[in-house]
């Protein structure tokens, strides 16, 4: 009698834990050694857009073509809730209420993260850091806002982010509502515009990207600080560009 009830109890707890181990594990990935990008392609059938897609992120946006850009419009109320060690970035989930429209399209913010050195180069030109924006419309289109750093005086957000950095790998901690999302975006928000993918696997592609003309600054002990924690750079080579044209 007892086996027969706890058995099923036992079966729950078995697969309900497996469930969560493979959801937060999956396949590994990283920047060096066996699990380096250009090995993505190969790490997982489900990241061959890694090696075969012709549209992938990030590129070294250059030859630019001139375009008469509309304006990005954005929505800036939503706060931050909480700040994330994934391993392989510091993740900022952001709650409801903030989003960007173009082309006719609203797409939510989801999260912001951090690569150092930057993933995109401008001309050629690689810059100390680099946030990305990660966006997504109600049919799951992507958008990503990539805004560039360059070393200056410190930054006033990233200096209250850093007070909270979750040193450990799947540590998590919650932040005080103080800033919106986009207050990190300077005022003047031009930008390149080029169709591209995620940056990590799976290499999704058909990714909106809008690259902001203007930087940020960044101390040089903020960007220590962030690449200390990683243990190592956390930003995927450039990509060929192939046919695509970058807008400005
Ligand atoms: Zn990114």
């Amino acid at each position: 009698m007892k086996m027969r009830k706890t058995l099923p109890i036992l079966f729950l707890a078995l697969f309900g834990f497996m469930g969560i181990a493979f959801a937060s594990e999956g396949v590994k990935w990283g920047y060096s050694g066996n699990l380096a990008p250009e090995h993505w392609g190969s790490l997982d059938p489900a990241f061959e857009m890694c090696a075969k897609g012709r549209n992938q992120a990030p590129i070294d946006l250059h030859g630019f073509i001139e375009a008469e850009l509309p304006p990005l419009f954005f929505a800036n109320s939503g706060k931050l809730r909480d700040l994330v060690n994934n391993g392989h970035t510091i993740k900022v989930n952001c709650m409801e209420g903030s989003s960007i429209t173009v082309d006719g399209k609203t797409f939510n913010l989801l999260q912001f993260h951090f690569h150092t050195p930057s993933e995109n180069l401008i001309d050629g030109r690689s810059l100390p850091m680099e946030a990305h924006f990660v966006h997504a419309d109600r049919d799951g289109n992507l958008a990503v806002v990539a805004l560039m750093f360059e070393k200056g005086e410190e930054n006033p957000m990233i200096k209250k982010l850093w007070e909270k950095l979750p040193e450990n790998i799947g540590e998590t901690n919650t932040l005080d509502p103080v800033f919106a999302p986009y207050d990190l975006l300077p005022k003047n928000r031009d930008y390149y515009r080029f169709n591209g993918s995620l940056t990590t696997p799976p290499c999704t592609e058909g990714v909106r990207w809008f690259v902001i003309k203007g930087y940020a600054t960044v101390s040089p002990e903020q960007v220590a600080k962030f690449a200390h924690l990683m243990h190592h750079p956390n930003n995927r080579p450039v990509q060929p560009v192939y046919a695509r044209p970058i807008l400005k």
